[in-house]
């Protein structure tokens, strides 16, 4: 029989599980799905801007926020969801990936951002084989080897700055031969010897045995293999709003559109953190928007309006 819950929240990152402390103290039936616990700040080991905490690995931060979530009664089942849909007054139905079914009274959409892949042949082959998305994470592996970034951004700039602490020669290749990356970072990694620029060049494929040994690109002169040892693939980032098209207005981008108190365009479905059109993406930002979330979901809940203002306190009497 299908399980009912007052809010299903999908996605574990910050965002989702800020969300299910402040539903679960509220004693709304909660429940969290995530492909993954913690979301991308479970990518970092290396948080220093989290008010209060000094300094965390992403992992920690994150299992201390789905500890306080469950210690207020929040389920987390580790399982993406497939689809949702709206049926009836107050009524959502929910369908995992593994096939298994949900009822809840609202949703809340925090399924945050995921690295944007570069579709060639090799990279689902050698991915944690060589084919890497994050530096911070990724980047003492490569310990005096040489690395190619792919991208153009500040993100890809900030990974080839890291690297010339770590590798021993670094090639930017980018598809074009201007950056939009900070000026900044472009000048530090042009007047580092470790770097070479590989610019108008776009990736063919990415070759390897056991891990990955190059990369093979097409350049104005034709193609080309560069050895490397690994691929920090730094294209920018996606939302997956895909499965929920047909439920809520996205923007160009793919971003749920929220109003101030994370309602979406579709009244009892609520939304926060990455996946929303709020400006900043950050841990705070997110668990901020996560708790707001969870309190306007408790308000629609109740029958009033999702800015009243007495859910503010998130205690219980
Ligand atoms: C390498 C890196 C370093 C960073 N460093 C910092 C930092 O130092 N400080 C800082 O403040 N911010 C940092 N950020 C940004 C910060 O990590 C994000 O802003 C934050 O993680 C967003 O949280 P979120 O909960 O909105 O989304 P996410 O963290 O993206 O979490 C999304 C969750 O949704 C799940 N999910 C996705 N699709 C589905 C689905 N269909 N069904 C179920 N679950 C789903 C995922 O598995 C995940 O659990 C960093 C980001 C990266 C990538």
């Amino acid at each position: 029989m299908e399980e009912k819950f007052d809010v299903i929240i999908v996605g574990a990152g910050a965002a989702g599980l800020t969300a299910a402390l402040y539903a679960a103290r509220r004693q709304l039936s909660t429940v969290v799905f995530g492909k993954d616990l913690g979301g991308q700040t479970s990518t970092t080991m290396d948080i220093e801007n989290y008010p209060g905490i000094d300094f965390s690995t992403g992992p920690a931060l994150m299992n201390n926020f789905a500890d306080q979530a469950k210690k207020f009664g929040a389920q987390i089942k580790l399982v993406g969801i497939a689809d949702i849909k709206k049926r009836g007054e107050q009524d959502f139905w929910v369908k995992a990936e593994d096939g298994s079914e949900y009822g809840a009274k609202t949703i809340i959409l925090a399924f945050g951002k995921h690295h944007r892949a570069l579709d060639v042949s090799g990279e689902k082959e050698f991915r944690n084989k060589g084919v890497v998305y994050c530096a911070t994470c990724d980047a003492p592996l490569f310990s005096d080897k040489t690395v190619a970034v792919v991208g153009g951004g500040s993100a890809a700039f900030d990974a080839v700055l890291l690297l010339t602490k770590i590798a021993k020669k670094i090639y930017l290749v980018h598809r074009r031969d201007t950056f939009r990356a900070e000026e900044i970072l472009v000048k530090r990694a042009q007047a580092n010897d470790k770097v070479e620029l590989v610019l108008n060049a776009t990736v063919q494929k990415i070759i390897g045995n056991s891990f990955v040994t190059g990369l093979v690109i097409q350049t104005p002169m034709g193609e080309q293999t560069l050895n490397v040892d690994g691929v920090f693939v730094e294209i920018g980032s996606v939302v997956g709003s895909e499965f929920i098209r047909e439920l809520v207005q996205l923007n160009a981008a793919g971003e749920i559109v929220i109003d101030h108190v994370n309602q979406t365009t579709t009244p009892g479905v609520f939304a926060a953190g990455d996946a929303t059109t709020v400006p900043f993406k950050q841990t705070v930002i997110s668990a901020g928007e996560g708790a707001k979330a969870a309190l306007a979901a408790y308000n629609y809940i109740q029958g009033l309006s999702a800015d009243t203002q007495s859910a503010d306190q998130g205690y219980i009497k």
